[in-house]
């Protein structure tokens, strides 16, 4: 597993005229766990999906390690790049670990059966996201968080150098918030996170890129970009940003108005 270099270069998505993306340069260094935040409908989802090439770009380029994603062979992007999506798919009447046992699909021959490095692959990602217990529970009657924590283990079992991650974490419980992301960072792996909560962006990611309205309208150290100002510009909030009392990282509060 060696961490990929993935950028987007001037990256636009224009559907019936209107950029939902819109000349976004992005890149993620080896090694780099990027979040990316803005409001509901700012362009996050699909930017990510011209990562993982659900979404071809109008203009521009996303490359990983300096060759273009959408000119690579499928099998050779997917040893490279896993994909954590915000809709968990209906896969209906398969187990949790067939679900996760499509990430070592790339790494087969045609109709190859499961090998048994495979399986302790697959089991070993499904242990290491606390649903080893579930793997032969259908996976249409998991929880919202359970479901996230099986498709989390599916791109850790997948065993590639960079993620990209939309919301991986909107439907897990605190711990399991923590979990999840301390495990993307332990990895070593480059990946881009989308995430909404910004105190988990601050205190997990190295750096956070902001997208409004389909621009990137920051991009720096959490401690450079989470600023009251941009919170109100961006979300149109009044929040309150303070540095935690342990690590200096941004925290930003909240109270109900009236
Ligand atoms: P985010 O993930 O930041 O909430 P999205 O990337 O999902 O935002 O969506 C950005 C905007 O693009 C939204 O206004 C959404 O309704 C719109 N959108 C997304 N996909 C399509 C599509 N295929 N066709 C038209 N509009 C779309
Ligand atoms: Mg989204």
């Amino acid at each position: 597993m060696t961490p990929g270099d993935l950028r987007a270069d001037a990256v636009s998505v224009v559907v019936n005229g209107r950029a939902l993306v819109d000349e976004v340069t992005l890149a993620a260094a080896p090694g780099e766990v990027v979040a990316l935040v803005g409001p509901n409908g700012a362009g996050k989802s699909t930017l990510l999906r011209t990562f993982y090439r659900a979404t071809r770009p109008s203009a521009g380029r996303v490359t990983l390690d300096g060759q273009d994603v959408w000119g690579m062979p499928g099998k050779q992007l997917a040893r490279k790049l896993a994909a954590v999506l915000q809709e968990a798919p209906g896969e209906f009447e398969l187990t949790v670990y067939d679900v996760a046992a499509m990430a070592r699909t790339p790494f087969k021959r045609p109709f190859e059966g499961d090998g048994a490095a495979d399986r302790r692959i697959v089991m070993d990602a499904l242990a290491e996201l606390d649903v080893a217990g579930l793997a032969d529970a259908p996976f249409d009657r998991l929880s919202g968080g359970e479901k996230q924590r099986v498709l989390i283990a599916r791109a850790l079992a997948q065993g590639t150098g960079t993620m990209v991650l939309d919301e991986p974490t909107n439907h897990l419980d605190l711990r399991h918030q923590l979990d999840a992301l301390r495990l993307v960072r332990r990895l070593g792996v480059t990946a881009v996170v989308a995430l909404h909560d910004l105190n988990l962006a601050a205190a997990f990611c190295g750096r956070v890129c902001v997208m409004d309205a389909g621009r990137l309208v920051a991009d720096g150290p959490p401690g450079e970009v989470l600023t009251e100002q941009l919170l109100a510009e961006v979300y149109g909030v009044a929040a309150e940003v303070r540095p935690h009392p342990a690590t200096g990282l941004p925290q930003v509060s909240v109270h109900p108005g009236t």
